[in-house]
C-alpha cells in the first residue's frame, strides 16, 4: 500500500471525473459496439484511453510502480461501479478483465524477464492478454481435472491441449495458460502457469465462439484455442512449478470483487434506463407506465436488491482492506452469487418494462441481458460458491 493514501476529497473528485468521462465520452460510443463496428470502435477507445492517462486516471487497480494508484479495495470497488456502467468503461480506464487479473498476478509472481517483456507493455495498455484455463472437455467448475499438459523437454516447456472461453484471445499478445506439469503430484499441485506469446507456431486460435448469437471480435470475444507441441523457454514459467492453483485463487479474489461492483454499475445503468422509460411511456392518454403499481413494484425491488448487493460488496471490500483476502474468502463466495443474481433481476426488469424496445440492439439493455447471463457461470458458477459458503457455515454448528 502507498504510504500517502489519497485523501477523501481527492478520491471523490476522481470518482466524479470518471463518471463524467463515462457519461460524456464512453456511453456515446456504445452504438458502435451494438452495431459491431469493431475497427471504428477500437480507434475511438484508444483516444479515450489517452485522455484517461493524461488525466492520471489510468489503471486504478495497479500499484504506483506500475503506473497505478495504490488504492484500497474499498476505493477500487467504487471506481469499478462507476466505470462499469458501460461495457466499454473498464477497458477505457485500463482495469478490464482479464488483463487486470493477469497484471496483478504477474506483478506478484513473475520473474524479471516476464516483467520486462510482458507485464510492462500490458500495464501501459500497449498490449492485451488472456487467460486460458477452462477446457471444452473437462469441467471448469473443478479445474483440478484439467488435462492440458506442459512437459519439460530439453530445457523447454512443451504444451499440448485445448482451451475454450479464453476471453479476449483475439488480438492479444500473450496468454497465461494453466497446464499440468506434475501429473503425479497432489491434485492441487499438479498444474503450473506458463506464458505463451500468441505468435508462437504451436498456438492456434480455432474460432471466436458465437455466444448468444454474437461471435464478437478483439477484446469483445471468447476463443477456442489449441496448443500443439507449443514450445516456450524455461523463463516463461510464472512463479513456482506446481503452484498454478494457488496463484489462480489469488488472481480470482480481487477479480470477483471488481466484477461484482461492475455488475452493480450495470444494474444502476439499467435501473436508470427503466425509470426514464416508464416515466415517459404513455399507456393511456393521461397515464404512463410509471403510474402502474406492478411497474412500481419492479422499481422498488430492483432498487432494494441493488443497494443490498452494494452493501454486501462494500462490507467484503472492507474485510479485505482490514484483514486480507483469506479472511474475506467466504464473503467473496457470497457476493459472487448474490450480486450475479441481483444483476439478472434488475436487467430483466428493465428489459420487460421496455417491451419490444428492450429486445433490440437500439438499447444497451439487450447487450447486458445477453452478455451478463454468464455472470452466474464464470469465475465459479453459483452452485460452487453456494456449496463453499454453506460448508464453511455448517462447520460452525
Ligand atoms: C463469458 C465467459 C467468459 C469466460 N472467460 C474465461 C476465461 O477468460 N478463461 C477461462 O479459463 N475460462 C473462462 N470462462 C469459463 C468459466 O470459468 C467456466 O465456464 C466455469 O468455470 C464453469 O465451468 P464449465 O463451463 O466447464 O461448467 P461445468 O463445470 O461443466 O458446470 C456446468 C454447470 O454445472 C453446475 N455445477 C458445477 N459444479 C457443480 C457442483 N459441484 N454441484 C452442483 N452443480 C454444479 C453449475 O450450474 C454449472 O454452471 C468463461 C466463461 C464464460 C461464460
Amino acid at each position: 500500500m502507498n504510504n500517502t493514501p489519497i485523501t477523501a476529497d481527492k478520491f471523490n473528485d476522481m470518482l466524479k471525473r470518471i463518471d463524467q468521462i463515462v457519461s460524456q465520452q464512453i456511453i456515446p460510443l456504445e452504438p458502435l459496439l451494438l452495431s459491431q463496428q469493431w475497427d471504428a470502435l477500437s480507434v475511438k477507445l484508444d483516444a479515450i484511453r489517452s485522455t484517461v492517462k493524461a488525466q492520471g486516471l489510468w489503471a486504478p487497480n495497479l500499484p504506483t510502480d506500475l503506473g497505478g494508484m495504490d488504492l484500497s479495495t474499498t476505493q477500487l470497488a467504487q471506481i469499478a461501479e462507476v466505470s462499469g456502467q458501460s461495457p466499454l468503461g473498464h477497458y477505457c480506464f485500463g482495469c478490464q478483465a482479464p488483463d487486470a487479473g493477469n497484471t496483478e498476478l504477474l506483478h506478484l509472481y513473475a520473474n524479471d524477464f516476464i516483467k520486462t517483456n510482458f507485464l510492462l507493455p500490458l500495464s501501459l495498455g500497449e498490449t492485451r492478454s488472456c487467460f486460458a484455463m477452462t477446457e471444452p472437455h473437462t469441467a471448469g467448475s473443478n479445474p483440478t481435472l484439467l488435462d492440458t499438459t506442459a512437459e519439460w523437454v530439453d530445457g523447454h516447456w512443451v504444451i499440448n491441449g485445448r482451451k475454450w472461453f479464453t476471453t479476449a484471445a483475439d488480438g492479444a499478445a500473450f496468454t497465461i495458460v494453466m497446464a499440468v506439469t506434475d501429473p503425479e503430484a497432489h491434485r492441487h499441485q499438479r498444474a503450473s502457469m506458463i506464458i505463451v506469446p500468441l505468435d508462437n507456431p504451436g498456438y492456434r486460435n480455432l474460432r471466436n465462439i458465437s455466444v448468444m448469437g454474437h461471435a464478437g471480435a478483439g477484446y469483445f470475444s471468447h476463443s477456442e484455442v489449441e496448443f500443439v507441441d507449443c514450445k516456450v523457454p524455461a523463463n516463461h514459467l510464472i512463479g513456482e512449478r506446481g503452484q498454478g492453483f494457488k496463484m489462480a485463487q489469488q488472481r480470482l479474489g480481487p477479480g470477483r470483487i471488481q466484477h461484482c461492483m461492475r455488475w452493480i454499475g450495470i444494474a444502476k445503468r439499467c435501473f436508470d434506463i427503466m425509470c426514464n422509460h416508464v416515466k415517459h411511456r404513455k399507456i393511456t392518454p393521461t397515464s404512463t407506465l410509471a403510474d402502474q403499481a406492478v411497474i412500481q413494484t419492479k422499481i422498488a425491488e430492483s432498487f432494494a436488491a441493488m443497494n443490498a448487493s452494494r452493501a454486501l460488496v462494500m462490507e467484503t471490500a472492507q474485510i479485505v482492506d482490514s484483514q486480507g483476502f483469506e479472511a474475506a474468502k467466504h464473503h467473496i463466495s457470497m457476493i459472487k452469487f448474490e450480486a450475479a443474481n441481483m444483476l439478472q433481476l434488475v436487467v430483466d426488469n428493465a428489459l420487460q418494462t421496455m417491451g419490444a424496445l428492450g429486445m433490440t440492439d437500439d438499447s444497451i439493455v439487450s447487450f447486458f441481458y445477453r452478455e451478463e447471463r454468464a455472470a452466474r457461470i464464470y469465475d465459479g458458477p453459483d452452485e460452487v460458491h453456494k456449496i463453499s459458503l454453506a460448508k464453511s457455515l455448517l462447520r460452525q454448528f
